[in-house]
């Protein structure tokens, strides 16, 4: 699902009542993945926002509306640096199409979508008006994050006190393991294994966004998948960015937006932004850590 495979860790219940809490929660992950996704061939309000007529309002299902509410807010708190408004240049990329890109669009095709974004995408009473046919929705940096949180919402309704829902190395995590933290590893974005690790317990959420999980290499240079918003071109200022936050929405949300401003900007940032705390994985592979994280992170055992 969601374009990776998801894990379910569910423990203190009998494997009865977890399996079938973990089918349910799978269903709505698959839900929320049809309601937002712009790829594929079936059809939704986003797709349908994205060939909208520019300058007419369109109303969109509570769910799309608040998520874009949610999107918009953080794209303001992150100085433009998360935008769910970035579907054409998205796609011109192509990073989350069949065949994979091998190498970069003109610079003349990026640069006419430059400007294009979630601040043409407004909210008119309560409909959503685009204001150039330029601007596209792509919860691509946000959505898994929301399945996540909805999927732990259904194992909570069916009575589940410890589990952890994993999508790919994104997750949330409630309760804990056997009366002690889970213990989270934090990937090396270029080696096999962890470079460290998070103990975790109660209702925490940990997303990673790196350059290694949609990349190619052109001309002796790594392309990949997290755009920055002013450029156009793929975010260079690190290899990997790990958030913990309250919910995984604002995980996946935020680690997208921590990679495009890296460790300068976003650690400013972050430190004046209670409820979320990140790990950089610079360029030269060094290590930088937020306040709240450095009390938590745990280099591993190797
Ligand atoms: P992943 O979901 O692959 O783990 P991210 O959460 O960082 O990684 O999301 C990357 C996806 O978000 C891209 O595939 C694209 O759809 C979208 N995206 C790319 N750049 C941005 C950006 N600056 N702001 C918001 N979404 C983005
Ligand atoms: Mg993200």
């Amino acid at each position: 699902m969601l374009g990776t495979i998801v894990n379910f860790t569910v423990s203190g219940v009998p494997e009865e009542q977890a399996l079938v809490a973990i089918r349910a929660a799978a269903e709505e992950m698959t839900r929320i993945e049809a309601l937002f996704t712009i790829y594929g061939e079936l059809d939704n309000s986003v797709k349908q926002f994205n060939q909208s007529k520019p300058g007419v309002p369109v109303s969109l299902p509570q769910e799309v509306d608040a998520l874009l509410l949610q999107s918009k807010r953080i794209r303001q708190q992150t100085h433009g640096a998360f935008d769910a408004g970035l579907g054409s240049l998205n796609l011109l990329w192509g990073f989350s199409q069949e065949p994979a890109p091998v190498a970069p669009p003109q610079a003349a095709q990026i640069n006419m979508l430059l400007g294009h974004g979630a601040k043409e995408i407004r909210r008119i009473s309560d409909k959503w008006v685009r204001d150039s046919a330029q601007a596209r929705l792509d919860f691509g940096g946000i959505a898994k994050g929301y399945a996540i949180d909805r999927a732990m919402e259904v194992l909570k309704q069916h009575g589940i006190a410890h589990a952890i829902v994993d999508a790919g190395g994104d997750m949330r995590v409630i309760g804990n393991h056997g009366g002690k933290p889970w213990k989270i590893g934090i990937r090396h974005p270029r080696k096999t294994g962890a470079i460290g690790y998070l103990p975790v317990q109660g209702d925490q959420s940990i997303v990673t966004s790196g350059d290694y999980e949609r990349f190619f290499e052109f001309e002796g240079k790594r392309y990949h998948h997290i755009l920055d918003p002013q450029t156009g071109y793929p975010a260079s200022r690190c290899m990997s960015v790990t958030v913990l936050a309250g919910d995984a929405t604002t995980a996946d949300a935020w680690s997208t937006a921590l990679f495009v401003l890296g460790p300068g900007e976003g650690l400013k940032l972050v430190e004046a932004t209670p409820g979320v705390e990140a790990l950089w994985v610079t360029n030269v592979g060094s290590v930088v850590l937020s306040s709240g994280m450095r009390s938590m992170y745990k280099i591993s055992p190797q």
